[in-house]
Formats: structure tokens, C-alpha cells, sequence
């Protein structure tokens, strides 16, 4: 039988696909998956021991993104929607249980990415022991740049990343003040789940996170990939 669209009792939905930098070519989307607490400073804001963590994993839909520096429509049900500015793996290669030492190999490129959080949702959730969804996999909750690939930018383990909600700094690290480092997430999250060809893994966020509003511009740069800009709306 062939794949004619008459396959389908309903339209089916299209590839979710993000540019990269310097073609005419996209990077199809398989999952995103987003590592929590992962700079010790943002850490111990959010109320916990950088030291005493293993890396912890959550996701997102392909469908969340916000590409092309588009808007960011503030979301229903919250009063208290916060920025993560994150440096964005594009794993070109899959694998299981990948080691460090292999680890860069499986990377396509970069993006920047905003982890938008519904902050009072997520806390509830965390009360309560409910999954974090909620507060994390909404509609638009994923703004990211294009694709810069590893030919084009090397591979990225030191240089600044910030934040800044209109002009105004918000936050400000090093791509080198990660807990758990590039080939040290991969390493981790492909014991967990097999990583594919597509998925897309949000590194973490720096200390500083808070609050936006509407009218708000969120403008986020990452060394090596460059600026993302949004505003909400
Ligand atoms: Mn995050």
C-alpha cells in the first residue's frame, strides 16, 4: 500500500521543521527533551542543592515551538509566566547509552531556546507530585532560533549567554558553568531514552529567571549562536 494522504481518517499533521543557518535546508523535529536545574546558581534559586542532583529530564512538543523570532502569546491560566534563555543540541545522529567521549558526534548544531514556564503552574504541579506538563509543554511555550551547525560554529562549551527582558539584563552565565556538560547530558539522557536523528535537547537555564507580561521583549544571545528575539503578546 502507498502513503497516500487517503491513508488518513484525518489530515495528517505536518513535520515540524526549524532552518539552518546559512541553507535553504531544515532540520526536521523529533522530540525535545529539557534538562531542569542544570547551572548551580539558577539551582539554588529554584531551592535545591546543585551538588546532591543527578541531571533530570522533561519535555516538550515538537508543535511548541516559535520559530523565526515570532511572537510568544502569553498563555491562558497563568498570572506568572517566566523566561529560561538555553543554549539547544540538534542531535543529527542516534544512539543508546552513548558515552561522553562519543558524545559530540551525535550533534548536528546549535540553537537558542526559551524554556517559557508557567512558573505557578509548575510549583502546583511540584506540590502536588502531578507530572510538569502544565506548567511546560504549552502552546508556544518554545521559541528557538535557526540551526547552526557544528561545521559552521565548532561545538560549544564555554562563552556567554544572557538574557534580557527589554534591554534590561535578566540573566547572565557562561556556557561553562553547566553541572552536567554537553557530552555528559547525552551520555545521561540516551541511557533513559533512545536518542534519534531530530530530537532537539534544551541544555538548561542560567539564575535570573522571573516574570514577562504582554507588551514585553525578550531578547536572549548565546555565544556561538547568536541573538533570539520575541516579544509577548
Ligand atoms: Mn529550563
Amino acid at each position: 500500500m502507498t502513503n497516500s494522504q487517503n491513508e488518513f481518517v484525518i489530515p495528517a499533521v505536518p513535520a515540524v521543521s526549524v532552518a539552518v543557518r546559512g541553507t535553504s535546508s531544515r532540520f526536521p523535529v523529533r522530540r525535545i527533551y529539557c534538562v531542569g536545574r542544570n547551572y548551580a546558581e539558577h539551582t539554588r534559586e529554584m531551592g535545591h542543592d546543585p551538588d546532591r542532583e543527578l541531571p533530570f529530564f522533561f519535555q516538550k512538543n515538537p508543535d511548541n515551538l516559535v520559530l523565526d523570532n515570532g511572537d510568544f502569546p502569553y498563555p491562558p491560566q497563568s498570572n506568572n509566566v517566566h523566561y529560561e534563555v538555553e543554549m539547544v543540541l540538534a542531535i543529527g545522529t542516534g544512539g543508546k547509552d552513548i558515552k561522553a567521549n562519543k558524545a559530540l558526534d551525535h550533534i548536528y548544531g546549535y540553537a537558542l531556546g526559551l524554556d517559557m514556564t508557567r512558573r505557578d503552574l509548575q510549583g502546583e504541579a511540584k506540590k502536588t507530585g502531578r507530572p510538569w506538563e502544565i506548567g511546560k509543554a504549552f502552546e508556544h511555550s518554545a521559541p528557538i532560533t535557526d540551526i547552526v551547525p557544528v561545521a559552521t560554529c565548532g561545538h560549544l562549551s564555554k562563552g556567554d549567554i544572557w538574557l534580557k527582558v527589554n534591554g534590561e539584563v535578566k540573566q547572565k552565565s557562561d556556557l561553562d558553568q553547566l553541572i552536567w556538560n554537553v557530552p555528559e547530558i547525552i551520555e545521561h539522557l540516551s541511557t533513559i531514552f533512545e536518542l534519534k536523528a531530530g530530537d532537539l535537547i534544551m541544555t538548561g537555564t542560567p539564575a535570573g529567571v522571573g516574570p514577562i507580561k504582554r507588551g514585553d521583549v525578550m531578547e536572549g544571545f548565546c555565544e556561538g549562536v547568536g541573538s533570539i528575539k520575541t516579544k509577548v503578546v
